[in-house]
């Protein structure tokens, strides 16, 4: 079917049947390939929807005041174990930031054929962008010396074995891999689980508890503001891989068997176990009410939920959640006057849509 357009002097005749095949030969990995960035006709919407709720949460970190966090860093309130949390949590995330938008680019985005795909993708490594750039201005504004960060991420055990976890996933997995091999459609999936549902889903966890429960706990105000909208960011991030993570074994249903499910969950198990050495190593001693032990539980029940988002089996079933007070503080849509102002200024749509998390 052919429909003409005219536009002035000129002709221009689309075919709707052209169209409709474009539509129907785009799919997350071995699509059309499709380097001219055509967006429409749209087919995975919830990719577009992603993309256009990320672009309403931006944020800038100088947009947060530092001046109460700089006083406590340099007052004599705080304790070794408090000070400790945040060296840890700075030192972790500066570059577990990198690492994730790396991945993207340079396996994720370069695999998936979609394009409205790579659009949210883009978004997705922009934003991780933002996280480092965020912890950064943490760094200076607290007169940490950056070489002591990255000392961290060098030589603390636990730090280094989280971060080869999940970067040995993506060694394989370059943008000219035989994706039609199912071996590699199981590495590219497995990659997708693990830096999404096991990193950012699971590990990211433990200090975003913990740094939360000292902005509970009136410390460290400016921080713990940009790390409720790294949260906030995180749970689109966790949705976008999980959709992707389905829509891709959807689409290749001959890897989804009982091995490969049994893998990931081990996978998981690996993670969380990864994570509570790592919790440890964050909390030696209890600070402020706070228990590695609990932490440690609290990661658990997080990591089933990744595992029942995705249609695996839960390792701990009917595990509760220690810290009913953090999934009040991670839902941000019950305080959307909390981000509203900041939300508003860097809209350009009309219609708020606050961070979609049904979040822990
Ligand atoms: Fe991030
Ligand atoms: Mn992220």
């Amino acid at each position: 079917m052919e429909k003409t357009f005219t536009i002035g002097h000129r002709t221009f005749v689309l075919d709707q049947d052209k169209a409709e095949a474009a539509f129907a030969a785009k799919s997350v990995i071995n699509g059309r390939k499709s380097e001219a960035f055509n967006l429409l006709p749209l087919k995975y919407q919830w990719a577009y929807e992603i993309y256009q709720t990320m672009k309403q949460n931006h944020w800038e970190p100088e947009d947060i005041q530092m001046q109460k966090d700089i006083e406590q860093w340099n007052g004599t309130e705080l304790s070794e174990a408090e000070r400790w949390i945040i060296r840890m949590g700075i030192g972790y995330f500066s570059a577990a930031e990198g690492i994730v938008g790396d991945n993207i680019l340079h396996v994720v985005r370069e695999v998936v054929t979609a394009p409205e795909l790579k659009l949210a993708l883009g978004r997705h490594a922009h934003e991780e962008n933002i996280h480092a750039d965020s912890l950064l201005y943490m760094i200076s504004s607290l007169g940490i010396n950056p070489h002591e960060c990255e000392a961290m991420f060098e030589q603390i055990p636990t730090i280094k074995a989280k971060n080869e976890f999940v970067t040995k996933t993506s060694h394989d997995l370059r943008r000219d891999v035989d994706l039609t091999d199912p071996e590699n459609k199981k590495k590219l999936a497995r990659n997708i689980f693990v830096f999404g549902q096991c990193m950012e889903g699971t590990q990211f966890y433990g200090l975003f508890g913990m740094i939360l429960s000292l902005y509970r706990q009136n410390m460290f105000p400016g921080i713990g503001q940009m790390f409720r909208y790294t949260l906030r960011d995180e749970s689109n991030h966790i949705e976008l891989f999980r959709n992707l993570f389905m829509d891709l074994v959807g689409e290749n249903m001959e890897i989804w068997n009982d091995e490969f499910r049994q893998e990931l969950v081990d996978t998981m198990k690996e993670a969380v176990r990864l994570e509570k050495d790592f919790i440890n190593d964050c909390l030696p001693v209890g600070a402020l009410g706070m228990s590695s032990k609990e932490f440690c539980q609290y990661i658990d029940y997080i990591a089933d939920r990744r595992l029942e988002g995705v249609g695996l089996t839960p390792i701990n079933p009917g595990i509760s959640n220690p810290f009913p007070w953090l999934a009040e503080m991670m839902d941000i849509k019950k305080e959307a006057n909390f981000f509203e102002q900041r939300v508003t200024e860097y809209r350009k749509s009309s219609a708020l849509v606050m961070g979609d998390d049904d979040d822990l």
